[in-house]
């Protein structure tokens, strides 16, 4: 059951096991010294380098802000793709910038490494764009006491300052030197470009020349104030289910003219609640057409039929949403198995799409987050607890989950992200930046067996 990994500290048997397997993979992923319990003074050098660049790091953040990135602004995007590659040239970053097809209408994607042989490799994943096009009316830029209101401030301007000014520390105590570390900030994650295959090609990529992902979107708190990590975001996909009939006299219903397509359609999506509900596991039917004649668009479509002809046609489309790849290919299982159980006189079939991958909360994940929270609590700021999944819509580490152990959510504290009210609590950059270097310097000083 996946949905008992992210619960932590069970007292049962199967909590006492899933602990064990976590202790197994962080000691996978660090050897013994991922047990140490202080801070060396290289780590409490870089807590105060990051302390004292605190007020820059601000001026920083403003500059990006105050930039517009609506994700369709081409100019803007790159233009903050710009700011950052240069930040990252000056900590010995080799940047490149990677334009997507015309076809596509998106700006591309700044990526950046540092090559190195020395510990984990270890892939920073952030996003240049916001939801703000040029004609927003939201003030890009708006500091009341120690919170700032604006444009992607939180989302995820403050989470790609955390990334740079980590590297930043890092870099200032000569720990940069030997690590193995790309950063890949996306231009259209607000609104990704299509074909998504080609879209996310390079963050892929990028993932299988890593062994660890961190993902820097909004720090969310849990019910009881602390801050989380996420090790498991749900995939969003969907399905359509297209449902014939046979055409013919009402009055032959049930019997020689068959059940026709409306009543197929309601059978298979009712046998779909009563039969596949379960945790984790959200479908969700939002737009039904049926009769003797359908037209189908993206989110519409027009419908016509008479009381007394059978109909012959209907379609469903919905979303999908799972947080597994083994509730994804069990649920899809199931669902072929319903839909294969036709009303006599009918036929349907379905088909399944995948916009975002699953992040399941694997053990990997989890041991990341346990590295993590060790690190955030010795430096005096608290344990990291998990997030449950179903709290977070879809995200880009979602794309390099498959493929390496990843956390998510290791950004700036915030709210209203999307809205006018987008807001950053300032303190929280220097915490989240402090816990960043901590994680990334253990990490990038593991040896490789
Ligand atoms: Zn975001």
């Amino acid at each position: 059951m996946p949905s008992m990994l992210y619960r932590s500290r069970k007292t049962t048997l199967l909590g006492r096991l899933t602990f064990g397997i976590v202790m197994a993979s962080l000691l996978t992923i660090l050897g013994q010294s991922a047990l140490a319990t202080e801070l060396t003074t290289d780590e409490k050098a870089l807590i105060s380098a990051i302390q004292k660049r605190q007020p820059a790091a601000l001026s920083l953040l403003e500059q990006s802000v105050r930039i517009n990135s609506g994700t369709m602004n081409l100019p803007g995007v790159r233009a903050v793709g710009a700011l950052y590659e240069k930040e990252l040239t000056a900590l010995g970053f080799a940047c490149r910038w990677v334009e997507m097809p015309k076809t596509m209408g998106r700006a591309g994607h700044l990526i950046a490494e540092r090559k190195g042989s020395r510990g984990k490799r270890i892939l920073l994943i952030g996003h240049l764009d916001t939801v703000f096009e040029p004609d927003s009316p939201v003030v890009p830029w708006s500091r009341q006491g120690q919170q700032v209101f604006g444009q992607g401030v939180a989302d995820m301007k403050g989470g790609n300052l955390v990334i740079i000014e980590a590297l930043r520390a890092l870099s200032a105590i000569g720990a940069l030197d030997g690590a193995q570390i790309q950063v890949v900030f996306s231009g259209d994650e607000e609104l990704v470009g299509e074909p998504i295959a080609v879209a996310r090609a390079e963050l892929i990529a990028a993932a299988k020349r890593s062994d660890v992902a961190l993902a820097f979107e909004i720090s969310v708190k849990n019910s009881q104030g602390q801050d989380t990590g996420t090790i498991g975001r749900r995939a969003a996909g969907g399905f359509v289910l297209e449902v014939a009939g046979e055409q013919g006299h009402s009055s032959t219903i049930f019997g020689k003219g068959g059940y026709g397509a409306v009543f197929e359609a309601a059978r298979i999506i009712d046998s779909f609640r009563k039969q596949l509900i379960e945790p984790d596991l959200t479908f969700n039917p939002a737009l039904i057409l049926a009769g003797t004649e359908i037209e189908v668009a993206q989110t519409s479509g027009s419908a016509a039929g008479k009381d007394n002809v059978i109909p012959r046609t209907a379609v469903i489309k919905s979303d999908l949403r799972y947080l597994t790849a083994e509730q994804r290919e069990r649920t899809q299982q199931k669902m072929r198995e319903i839909v294969a159980d036709h009303l006599p006189g009918t036929k349907a079939s379905i088909q399944f799409d995948e916009a975002y991958p699953p992040m399941a909360p694997t053990a990997g994940n989890q041991a990341l987050l346990a590295l993590y929270s060790t690190a955030s609590e010795q430096a005096g700021l608290g344990a990291v607890p998990a997030l449950p999944p179903g709290q977070r819509g879809a995200g880009d580490v979602q794309f390099v989950a498959p493929y390496v152990d990843s956390l998510d959510g290791l950004g700036v504290n915030g709210a209203g992200s999307h809205s006018p009210d987008e807001v950053l609590d300032i303190p929280s950059i220097e915490k989240s930046t402090i816990r960043a270097a901590l994680v990334i310097y253990r990490l990038s000083k593991v040896e490789l067996k």
